[in-house]
């Protein structure tokens, strides 16, 4: 249902046709999810927002409008304006078409790490994408923080900086509160979340809280994100957590923050597009997970709500591509997998691994203490992430460096490290590991997203042995 119409066109008048694709922004449908619910043994009602019906496919339209009107209102846009934000995801796609519809131009700055996809999907819509090089330090002229900064003056354009603007929060206080509310007959109890900028949970917990405090209000969060007591460190699920506390962050208005893998996340947003035919994304995943714990604990009469920020289209060769959950050990391929090579070797240590700035030294005397020849190189202590390994050392590799320079002993281990090893997930093919060992001399095991061995052709050989053994 268009949310009615105001046209100055009589035509119009007592029909359902919108006057523009922003009055469809907003007023998204409720849905129970009657099969996760039975599945994981919920007794209350447990219902889905459905965001994805926003014109954009995303939360985001609504805090973009409400920027851009609160902009007019304010008088830092001016007709055939300029618009510029450093994004690549969702909130350029609402911003691009509300400037589309209001006649202003969008200038969005990215790094290059963003798929092709995203930057097609932008311009698609009008606007102008930049692209910076990733590889850079935020202080370089080239980086994308100080590339938006100086177009953002060039062009005296508008930039509405979704991690600092009130109307963020805000959009969500007007409009995403008051309809849960309506839709529910103000018997909403549970109000659950993923949080990013935060303007979501927070502008939603606002109005819920001011009509009812009793209502709960809880986030979901990656496990590795500040807001659910994370240090910030890397993880894969998009558009959510983060390593700061943005201007919208307000702990008093959540009851609970709740941690939720990578790995819970992915395999929850399979489920329910699998499940429910709802293709929900990683983020909207993780918000699943966090609604299920909370809904296994409510009453029978509690209407918890989670709400699903975006569509799984986005992600179809991530959450999506079995050979990449494989691949990060989020999936299990075969029986007789990498799993069972591991198990063989009985009682193997955990991670052997260096920090880029351990010495050439400390890296050989832990490779003869543990009879290894290939250590990788990670930044921070475990539990590392895939996203921080740096590298690896062979122990051929630093013999020929030492060599030449005896110095290079006493060298940080980084500036003598080579690539990282081939990434296999722990439940990949076995028969993909000898395949890849034929190129390389290790490969390194993820599971769950996270680096958990290193595996060799002597692993294999033990391995082929013990079965043919056995
Ligand atoms: N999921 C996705 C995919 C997002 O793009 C965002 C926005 N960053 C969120 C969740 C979180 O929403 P918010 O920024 O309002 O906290």
């Amino acid at each position: 249902m268009a949310r009615g119409n105001d046209a100055s066109d009589p035509r119009l008048h007592g029909t359902d046709i919108a006057e523009s694709v922003i009055d469809l922004i907003g007023n998204t449908p409720l849905v129970r999810l009657k099969r996760i619910s039975e599945l994981h043994g919920i007794q209350c009602v447990l219902a889905m927002k459905m965001e994805t019906t926003n014109p954009g496919g995303s939360a985001k339209d609504r805090p973009a409008l409400e920027m851009i009107l609160a902009a007019e209102r304010e008088g830092l846009l001016q007709p055939g304006g300029t618009i510029v934000e450093p994004t690549s995801g969702n909130t350029g796609v609402g911003l691009a078409i509300v400037a589309a519809q209001r006649g202003y131009h969008c200038v969005f700055v990215m790094t290059d790490k963003v798929a092709p996809e995203k930057v097609s999907l932008l311009r698609a819509y009008g606007a102008e994408v930049v692209v910076c090089p990733v590889a850079v330090p935020p202080e370089d002229p080239q980086s994308y923080y100080k590339v938006a900064e100086r177009l953002t003056v060039e062009r005296q354009a508008f930039r509405p900086n979704q991690y600092a603007n009130p109307n963020n929060p805000l959009a969500h206080e007007r409009t995403t509160g008051p309809e849960l509310w309506a839709q529910t007959g103000g018997r909403i109890t549970h109000f659950v979340a993923g949080a990013g900028t935060c303007g979501t949970i927070t502008g939603t917990a606002r109005y819920l809280k001011s009509m009812n405090p009793a209502i709960k209000v809880i986030a979901g969060d990656p496990d590795a994100s500040v807001f659910s007591g994370g240090s910030g460190r890397p993880y894969l699920v998009e558009g959510v957590g983060e390593d700061f506390y943005p201007a919208a962050w307000a702990p008093e208005l959540y009851d609970d923050v709740i941690p939720i893998s990578d790995e819970e996340s992915f395999l929850t947003a399979r489920e329910v597009s699998r499940e429910e035919g709802i293709l929900i994304g990683g983020s909207g995943g993780m918000a699943v997970a966090a609604a299920i714990k909370v809904a296994k604990q409510a009453g029978p009469d509690d209407i918890v709500v989670v709400l699903n920020p975006d569509s799984g289209r986005g992600y179809l060769s991530r959450v999506f591509d079995d050979a990449w959950m494989a691949n990060f050990g989020f999936l299990r391929e075969c029986d007789e997998c990498i799993a069972a090579v591991l198990d063989t070797r009985g009682d193997t240590p955990s991670l052997l691994y260096v920090n880029p700035s351990h010495t050439v030294r400390d890296a050989i005397d832990l490779m003869r203490a543990n009879g290894v020849s290939q250590l990788p190189v990670c930044k921070n202590t475990p539990p590392f992430a895939a996203a921080e390994v740096a590298g690896a050392v062979d122990e051929l590799d630093l013999l020929e460096a030492i060599a030449r320079d005896a110095s290079t002993l006493s060298q940080p281990v980084e500036h003598v490290m080579g690539p990282k090893l081939p990434t296999i997930g722990v439940g990949q093919k076995v028969s993909l590991a000898v395949e890849m060992l034929d190129g390389a001399p290790a490969l390194l095991v993820l599971a769950g997203g996270r680096p958990l061995s290193v595996l060799t052709r002597t692993d294999l050989l033990t391995y082929f042995e013990v079965l043919s053994n056995g």
